[in-house]
C-alpha cells in the first residue's frame, strides 16, 4: 500500500457488523465479560477502546512502527515516554526544543532526579561530549521550533546505538507524510496530533509510535498505568483528519514555497528560516531524510514594535499559538510559545523579540501575499 492510500485504508477501517465505512465512535468505558477473565479483547477503555485502537493501528502503520498509542495531548504523550525512565537517569535533548517540552524536562522531570543536557543536536561532537555513564535516552526535534534547525537523524541513530540510548524523535513538524524517523533509526516517534494530523484546530491529542515489540509492551504498560489516554470522539476526529493529510501537506508545501519567494522581496524582513531554502543550514540533510519541507516558516522583522505592527494589521493570518491547521496561524515565539524559556537562553538560541513564526494554511496564496504586503505597509 502506498503512502497516500495508507492514510485512507491503513489501520482498521469501517465496521464489519454494519458495513459503515467510518470506524464507529465507541463511547464506552467498560465491556461485558462472557465469563470471569474471558472478554472479547476489551475490558476497560483506559486499557483499550476500539475507536482509539483503530487510530493507534493507523499511526503505527503510517510511521512504519509496530504499535501506536494515543494520548490526551502531545505533552501527555511526551510525559508518558519519559515514564520509561527512572530517577538517576540522564537524557540528552535538542536545545531548540518545543517550549512545553523544555518546561517539562527542565522544571518537572528535574524533581524526579532525571537529569538533562540540552545540546545542539545538529553538532555530532556536542552530542558525544554530553554522554555520561547514566545517559539513557536522546530526544530530538527536526526541524525544530521555531528556527527550523535540522538534525541528521541517521547520524544520531549511530550514536544512540553505540551507547545503547533510547532514541526519541518528535516528528510533529514534518508529519508522517514527509518524514518517517523510524526508517532512519529512531526507536520512538512522537506527535502533537493537535497540529497537522488533526489539522483543523479542533482537537488536542498526542500520538506515539514504537519500533519494536519490547518497547510496545513497555509503552502500553505506561499508557495504561499513567492513564493520559485520548477519548473516542477525539480519536475519531484524528482519523478523519489523517485521511486528508496527504492533500493538505502537498497544498501547504506549494503555498509555503510561494509565500517564501514573496517574502524575499521585502527589505524589512531578514533571516528567513525554512528547510526548503538551499541556503538554510541543514538543507541537504533535510532533503535526504524528508520528502518535503513543510509549512512552518520563521522570519525576523527586527524588533518587538515591528512585530506588533505587523500582527495588528493582518486579516487572514490568525494570531494564535499552535500550527498545522487549515487556517494560517502567526505567532511571536518570544512572547508566546517560548515565553517559558529564560530570556538570556532565548536570545542565545536566536529567538529574538522580532522573530515571527508562521504556519501556512490552505487559503488562496494570493490573499496571503496581499495580506502580508498591506500589514507591512501598516
Ligand atoms: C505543540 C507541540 C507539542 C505539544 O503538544 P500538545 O498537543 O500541545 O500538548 C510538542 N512538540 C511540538 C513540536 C509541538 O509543536
Amino acid at each position: 500500500m502506498r503512502r497516500k492510500t495508507a492514510f485512507i485504508h491503513g489501520g482498521i477501517t469501517g465496521d464489519d457488523h454494519t458495513g459503515a465505512v467510518s470506524v464507529p465512535i465507541y463511547q464506552v468505558s467498560t465491556y461485558k465479560q462472557d465469563q470471569v477473565g474471558k472478554h472479547r479483547g476489551y475490558e476497560y477503555s483506559r486499557t483499550g477502546n476500539p475507536t482509539r485502537h483503530a487510530l493507534e493501528q493507523l499511526i503505527a502503520e503510517i510511521e512504519g512502527g509496530v504499535a501506536g498509542y494515543a494520548f490526551s495531548s502531545g505533552m501527555a504523550a511526551i510525559t508518558s515516554i519519559f515514564m520509561l525512565l527512572k530517577s538517576g537517569d540522564h537524557i540528552i535533548c535538542t536545545d531548540d526544543v518545543y517550549g512545553g517540552t523544555y518546561r517539562l524536562i527542565a522544571n518537572v522531570l528535574e524533581r524526579f532526579q532525571i537529569d538533562v543536557t540540552f545540546v545542539n543536536t545538529a553538532n555530532e561532537q556536542a552530542i558525544r561530549n554530553a554522554i555520561q555513564p547514566n545517559t539513557r535516552a536522546i530526544y530530538v526535534e527536526t526541524p525544530t521550533n521555531p528556527l527550523l534547525k535540522i538534525t541528521d537523524l541517521q547520524l544520531v541513530a549511530t550514536i544512540a546505538k553505540d551507547y545503547q540510548l533510547r532514541y526519541i524523535v518528535d516528528n510533529t513538524f514534518s508529519t508522517p507524510y514527509w518524514q518517517n524517523p523510524i526508517e532512519h533509526g529512531a526507536d520512538i516517534v512522537i506527535h502533537s496530533a493537535t497540529k497537522y494530523l488533526g489539522g483543523h484546530s479542533d482537537v488536542v491529542a498526542g500520538l506515539v509510535v514504537v519500533k519494536d515489540e519490547v518497547l510496545a509492551e513497555e509503552m502500553h504498560y505506561v499508557q495504561n498505568s499513567v492513564g493520559a489516554v485520548l477519548g473516542p470522539q477525539d480519536a475519531w476526529l484524528l482519523m478523519r483528519g489523517i485521511k486528508t493529510l496527504a492533500v493538505r501537506m502537498e497544498e501547504i508545501e506549494a503555498n509555503t514555497q510561494a509565500f517564501i519567494q514573496h517574502l524575499q522581496f521585502h527589505p524589512e524582513i531578514s533571516n528567513i528560516y525554512y528547510p526548503g531554502i538551499p541556503t538554510h543550514e541543514g538543507y541537504e540533510i533535510h532533503r535526504q531524510q524528508a520528502r518535503g519541507a513543510g509549512g512552518m516558516v520563521s522570519f525576523d522583522v527586527g524588533s518587538e514594535e515591528n512585530a506588533n505592527q505587523l500582527l495588528s494589521n493582518l486579516r487572514y493570518f490568525t494570531l494564535a499559538e499552535s500550527l498545522g491547521a487549515v487556517e494560517s496561524l502567526i505567532s511571536v515565539p518570544a512572547k508566546m510559545t517560548h515565553a517559558s524559556i529564560p530570556t538570556e537562553r532565548r536570545i542565545e538560541l536566536g529567538i529574538t523579540d522580532g522573530l515571527i513564526r508562521v504556519s501556512i494554511g490552505l487559503e488562496d496564496i494570493e490573499d496571503l501575499k496581499e495580506d502580508i504586503d498591506q500589514a507591512l505597509r501598516g
